[in-house]
């Protein structure tokens, strides 16, 4: 139900999808300065399911142009700050928040979501969602601050269309190659990132934020009302505005023949989707997701199949004085953050702290059957809440792509939003 006397003025505007503002999910990633003018302007037009992602906290720089956050805030979360601000504008929008990194959302998120908002400031979370976005066929809209002060723009990726440009096509491959070839060292760059921002690197002023959130607002209004259509003038479109100059431009990406995803291998299609009611990821074993895979999908018997994981595992560790091998399951990154932090593993039969792992053998993004942690649960395998898992199935010369999903963790994750069909 909506509130006729609220929005009066909306519904008298003929193309303002309420069912859609009403049932739709939306994910707005990074709730920095754009993210909360993005946040504000879905409250106002009675959007009531918002999914924000962000592993900031808020300081006290921030003030100046997140409409959102307050003094009290600096220290908190800013995706519980956003939603807390959210909530004052609008009382019937209900939040979900992922305190952390985009690249842990689980895919049946996206998968749910009707819009796909980008408002970071790094070009690695656009990666990931470029990713998501093609392997599920979706539209995302990009939201960016020029260097400038006074610039940025709006750019739509069609990721419904295997053929239309994406993210890699417009950064260009070599740069989506290096930004990745820098992810063991993550952290650091993350780190890197938020300290250039700090020292000034990124100006914003809160009028620019506030023009750029409004037309990506806007651009998402268009999806939501044209979809794919060929009347959707924002479709593959980059929208760049100078409100100094007062000077804009309008870029249009081309496909490019050696990226990766037009369309990606592991695009998810219905014939080999399946959404496991009964599953969720605490209690679903990794033994028992095979046996769901080859009971679900035609798999040949004799066919090894894997789990893929998002992330380098670690399986084994060797010990450089004993010489033995320690079973481990933990990703790189948290290893070569750990260490960095000064929190040294130690060998459980000599005590010292000499182990290491190959970068070759014993890391791996691909379980089987054979190995060890068949009884780990989705969520000991560091999975996410709500994903969807690829299945590999090894054929001749090729591979078969499967996909489950943990539909059992729609209830935790998006609580008001779980009886929505999609
Ligand atoms: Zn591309
Ligand atoms: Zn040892």
């Amino acid at each position: 139900m909506i509130d006729r006397d609220r929005y009066s003025r909306l519904l008298a505007i003929p193309d303002y999808p309420a069912d859609k503002v009403i049932n739709s999910l939306i994910i707005v990633g990074g709730v920095g300065a754009l993210g909360n003018e993005l946040v504000k302007n879905l409250c106002l037009l009675g959007f009531r399911h918002i999914f924000v992602v962000d592993l900031d906290r808020v300081e006290p720089s921030n003030l100046t142009r997140s409409v959102l956050f307050r003094e009290a805030d600096c220290g908190q979360p800013k995706v519980a700050a956003a939603a807390k601000g959210g909530k004052e504008i609008n009382k019937e929008t209900n939040f979900y928040i992922h305190d952390g990194d985009i690249a842990d959302v689980g895919l049946g998120v996206f998968r749910r979501a009707s819009l796909i908002f980008s408002d970071f400031d790094d070009l690695y979370p656009r990666y990931i969602i470029n990713a998501v976005a093609t392997k599920l066929g979706k539209v995302w809209i990009d939201a960016y601050l020029g260097f400038k002060p006074y610039g940025g723009g709006v750019a739509v990726y069609d990721g419904a269309d295997a053929r239309a440009p994406c993210y890699v096509c417009h950064t260009g491959i070599q740069t989506y190659r290096e930004t990745f070839n820098t992810v063991q060292d993550r952290e650091g760059c993350q780190v890197k990132e938020r300290d250039r921002t700090k020292q000034g690197f990124l100006p914003t002023t809160p009028t620019t934020c506030s023009v750029i959130a409004g037309l990506q607002a806007q651009a998402g209004l268009h999806y939501l009302l044209m979809g794919n259509s060929p009347d959707n003038q924002w479709l593959s479109k980059l929208f760049h505005l100078d409100i100094l100059t007062v000077t804009s431009r309008i870029e249009k990406s081309v496909t490019r023949s050696k990226c990766p995803f037009h369309p990606p291998a592991d695009r998810i299609i219905s014939d080999n989707f399946v959404s496991l009611n009964g599953h969720n990821s605490s209690t679903t074993r990794l033994s028992e997701l095979f046996q769901i895979a080859r009971e679900n999908f035609p798999i040949q018997k004799s066919n090894a199949i894997y789990l893929q994981l998002s992330r380098q595992m670690v399986l084994y560790e060797s010990c450089m004085t004993c010489q033995r091998e320690i079973e481990r399951f933990q990703s790189v990154v948290s290893i070569v953050r750990d260490r960095k932090k000064g929190r040294i593993a130690l060998c459980p039969y000599c005590g010292s702290e000499t182990l290491s792992f190959h970068p070759l053998y014993g890391v791996t993004t691909l379980l089987d059957e054979s190995m060890p942690f068949q009884s780990y649960s989705l969520k000991q395998l560091g999975l996410p809440s709500l994903d969807i898992l690829t299945i590999l199935e090894e054929k001749e010369d090729d591979y078969m792509y499967y996909f489950l999903e943990m539909n059992g963790d729609c209830v935790k994750i998006l609580p008001g939003f779980s009886s929505v069909e999609v």
